[in-house]
């Protein structure tokens, strides 16, 4: 679902894009691709309308953080999309999700130099701390060589933008082949390493997708008092397309 939702509470804005199918796309448990596009044309022109659209809200309402989705990397995105968004984003924390590969020095620095937020949040799908679940059972094509990478590359853009960019992880939990002890694990471990961790109910939209499984109390309870949030696919924020 294509659009933006604003939280009056947090004063939060989350757009969703239009983006390009992911570069991977190969997750067991994603269909995100349903929603892509291959038209170029129709991708930037969609977007500007979404942008627009953000803007004129963001005349009306107090705007503390905008989180950005296209439904794979922010990364793949045309230049043109983030230098249409740079008019939104600036002195504001900015959340973007990204697929490690895309995350260097590089391209990290020239997007802060872009978007020239408050605060950049990058958001990775690491989704387990176990190599085996991650790539056996889920597929997702990143090995545990890419996060130690990645963590070293924290430790780099840490000594150099302090706390303007902070790296956070997803944990995918309520999935068969996900025992809910190693979703603890993935929890407590990633909290060492990242800046923090959201914890994404799984959810099943198709038959050949993954079954779901029941997530127990317990859990719920230790994913609320461990993780930056609990995306439990359901919202209740006020949904503006
Ligand atoms: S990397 Fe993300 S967008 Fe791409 S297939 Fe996997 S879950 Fe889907």
């Amino acid at each position: 679902m294509i659009g933006i939702t604003y939280d009056e509470k947090t004063k939060k804005i989350v757009v969703i894009l239009k983006g390009f199918t992911c570069s991977w796309n190969r997750c067991t448990f994603c269909c995100f691709y349903e929603e892509a596009t291959r038209d170029i044309d129709n991708l930037i022109s969609t977007n500007k309308e979404i942008i627009k659209k953000t803007e004129c809200l963001m005349k009306e309402k107090p705007v503390d953080r905008i989180s950005i989705f296209n439904g794979g990397s922010f990364f793949e995105l045309p230049l043109s999309v983030v230098y249409d968004l740079s008019n939104i984003t600036n002195k504001k924390i900015i959340e973007i999700e990204s697929r490690p590969e895309f995350l260097s020095k590089d391209s990290i620095g020239h997007l802060f130099n872009t978007l020239k937020p408050r605060k950049l949040i990058l958001r990775i799908g690491f989704e387990s701390i176990y190599d085996d679940i991650r790539n056996d059972l889920l597929n997702k094509g990143i090995k545990d060589s890419e996060l130690r990478r990645i963590l070293k590359l924290r430790s780099e853009m840490k000594s150099k933008f302090g706390n303007l960019i902070e790296f956070i992880t997803y944990v995918l939990f309520g999935i068969e082949g996900i025992d809910e002890k190693s979703v603890i694990t993935s929890v407590r471990e990633f909290n060492k390493s990242f800046d923090g961790v959201i914890a994404i109910k799984y959810k099943s939209y198709h038959e050949w997708m993954p079954k779901e499984v029941k997530v127990s109390k317990e859990l719920l309870e230790f994913l609320r008092m461990n993780c930056l949030d609990v995306d439990l696919t359901d919202s209740d924020i006020w949904k503006i397309d």
